[in-house]
């Protein structure tokens, strides 16, 4: 490789807003087989806002113990929960005991009472019955909405839907990387048919999603698909998907990311637009054939 068409096209890059972290990953982008994208901050905006709150028993008015419960939680769900509750003036109260568990939910004492929020998983666990919000739950998930149960002295009181838009260009993105020839994979925290939806939104077939990942085993899912025999790029955000970075052959990070992300990646994409992945690649691909 000479290193002069190395400098050329990490120059390139960066006018793009593509920024690889040395030359060895311009050169290693270009045999990338696999991209396994995160959901949730990649394809789409990761600025979740509540779209419809269902009121399954009890009092409307106690949905301020759900905002409380997610008062100090730093889930961007909680985020958009909490935010939903200042638009509808409901006043949040800080909670006397808080508990998050990662990648279920929150559980809290707020007012003498026990507020459970969260998925499916995180009710079973405290023992809820959820049979009457199951209904509400799948319309909700086949649109596309994260739905998540809110729970008040162990009973399910709501269920609230959750939508993150998809980015503009994702669906072009995906379908330039598998004209590329590359294998497109999708990965997230977030429930099965939610997930479908949104892979079927942007053209990733269902055999090639992951849901109802944990955190920990993000990374275990890129090793999965190396041993298939591809080299895979992971492309994330979030602290979640550091490890998953690190572990794929190249880590790209989104740049309005968190910076464990970007730490943990060899190349950063600026604008978090999926459209630079294709070009990074064509761009790898120009370079290293300069080369030979
Ligand atoms: P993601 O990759 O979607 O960020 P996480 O592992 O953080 O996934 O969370 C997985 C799921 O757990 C979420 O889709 C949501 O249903 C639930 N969850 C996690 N944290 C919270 C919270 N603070 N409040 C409500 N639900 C939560
Ligand atoms: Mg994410």
């Amino acid at each position: 490789a000479t290193p002069t068409s190395i400098m050329v096209g990490s120059g390139r890059g960066a006018e793009m807003g593509i920024l690889f972290k040395g030359g060895e990953f311009l050169e290693g982008t270009q045999s990338i087989q696999a991209v396994l994208l995160d959901k949730t901050g990649t394809i789409t905006e990761g600025k979740p806002r509540v779209t419809d709150v269902k009121t399954l028993t009890g009092d409307a008015s106690d949905f301020y113990l759900v905002s409380s419960a997610e008062k100090r939680s730093e889930h961007p769900l909680a985020s958009a929960i909490v935010a939903y509750a200042i638009e509808e003036e409901f006043d949040s109260l800080d909670p006397d005991e808080f508990q998050s568990i990662s990648g279920h939910g929150v559980i809290a004492q707020v007012s003498g009472k026990n507020v459970a929020v969260g998925t499916r998983r995180l009710m079973r666990e405290q023992n809820i019955d959820f049979s009457d919000a199951e209904s509400y739950l799948e319309s909700y998930e086949a649109n596309g909405r994260t739905a998540v149960l809110a729970a008040i002295d162990g009973k399910v009181q709501f269920v609230i839907a959750i939508a993150d838009t998809v980015k503009p260009s994702s669906k072009e993105a995906i379908a330039q990387m598998q004209s590329l020839g590359l294998e497109v994979y999708m990965m997230t925290g977030d429930n099965q048919l939610t997930a479908k939806a949104v892979a079927r939104e942007v053209g990733i077939q269902e055999s090639n999603v992951f849901a109802e990942v944990l955190p920990e085993n993000k990374a275990e899912h890129v090793k999965r698909i190396q041993a298939s025999g591809m080299k895979v790029a992971m492309v994330g955000d979030g602290i979640n998907d550091a490890p998953a970075l690190v572990t794929a052959d190249i880590g790209i990070a989104i740049g309005s990311g968190t910076d464990v992300a970007i730490e943990a990646a060899d190349v950063t994409l600026i604008s978090g637009d999926l459209l630079n992945i294709p070009k990074a690649i064509k761009l790898s691909r120009k370079t290293m054939r300069n080369i030979r």
